[in-house]
């Protein structure tokens, strides 16, 4: 059996840990770009009339205003007109992502265990030659562990 989670959901459905009161906090502190009236009700115009039956629409505009801080928080240029939008700074997020990705894999690729005769592998790195797993392997994999801990 296991213990009640301190904060609602520890966990998004993807086994990722997500800050959910982190993103509760965002949720609710205002942002230049999206003018949110506290405690107002958002709907929908349906066939002309303005429906209050939100369908979602203050759900949806508060996920906005949370994407909207985490992008600050992660330095995604803050831009102006349009992209200013969620959608353009996420993109830019995005791309950010798969540079990274991208700029890691070639580090792991360059460090490589060495490998010997009949299919032996070595103990050190083909690339920096330190003991297997190197330091740079395991930063670029993210597996590394600070064995001073945090400073
Ligand atoms: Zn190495």
């Amino acid at each position: 059996m296991s213990a009640e989670p301190a904060i609602g959901r520890p966990e998004s459905d993807t086994g990722h840990l997500v800050n959910w009161k982190l993103i509760e906090t965002l949720a609710v502190k205002p942002h230049k770009h999206l003018n949110i009236v506290k405690g107002e009700q958002y709907g929908v115009m349906v066939d002309g009339v303005f429906d209050h039956c939100s369908n979602g629409v203050s759900e949806v505009m508060e996920e906005a205003r949370t994407v909207q801080h985490l992008c600050d928080l992660a330095g995604v240029p803050e831009g102006w007109s349009y992209s200013a939008h969620i959608d353009a700074r996420v993109f830019l997020l995005m791309t950010d992502l798969f540079t990274a990705r991208e700029r890691l894999s070639r580090i792991i690729g360059w460090h490589k265990r060495e490998s010997g005769q009949g299919g032996l592998v070595g103990d050190y790195c083909t690339e920096c030659g330190t003991r297997w797993p190197c330091d740079t392997r395991q930063m670029a994999e993210g597996t590394y562990v600070d064995e001073e801990g945090p400073s």
